[in-house]
């Protein structure tokens, strides 16, 4: 049931998705977070990392048309986004069902299938 798969995988973006956004500061933003390729500013943005991967996975992105390895690549990079965000005190506690951990368990399995596209 690859259609199935996708929707989860699909559905496992919404959090990271507000989580980032909630990251930026877009105030400091000249582009309101619409990563323009030919600003230099934009290149050497400390946002660049979060700016694009909104870009990529804006709701207004028709994500169903990527593929499954496509929307896992982005989902891999959440994962580190993520990761790296939460404070030792989650790392710690090998059970913790705060949002983020939830998250990052379910997604971390779903993201060792194999799927075929
Ligand atoms: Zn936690």
């Amino acid at each position: 049931m690859p259609e199935m798969d996708k929707a989860q995988l699909i559905e496992l973006l919404d959090f990271p998705r507000k989580r980032i956004l909630q990251s930026m500061e877009l105030n400091a933003c000249p582009h309101a977070g619409f990563f323009n390729s030919s600003d230099e500013q934009c290149l050497n943005c400390y946002q660049g990392m979060e700016c694009t991967w909104m870009n990529h996975n804006d709701e207004l992105i028709a994500v169903e048309e990527k593929s499954v390895k496509e929307i896992k690549q982005q989902l891999l990079i959440a994962v580190d986004f993520i990761d790296s965000n939460l404070t030792p005190h989650h790392l710690s506690r090998r059970n913790c069902e705060c949002d983020n951990c939830s998250w990052l368990r379910k997604t971390q399995e779903l993201l060792a299938i194999e799927y075929s596209d």
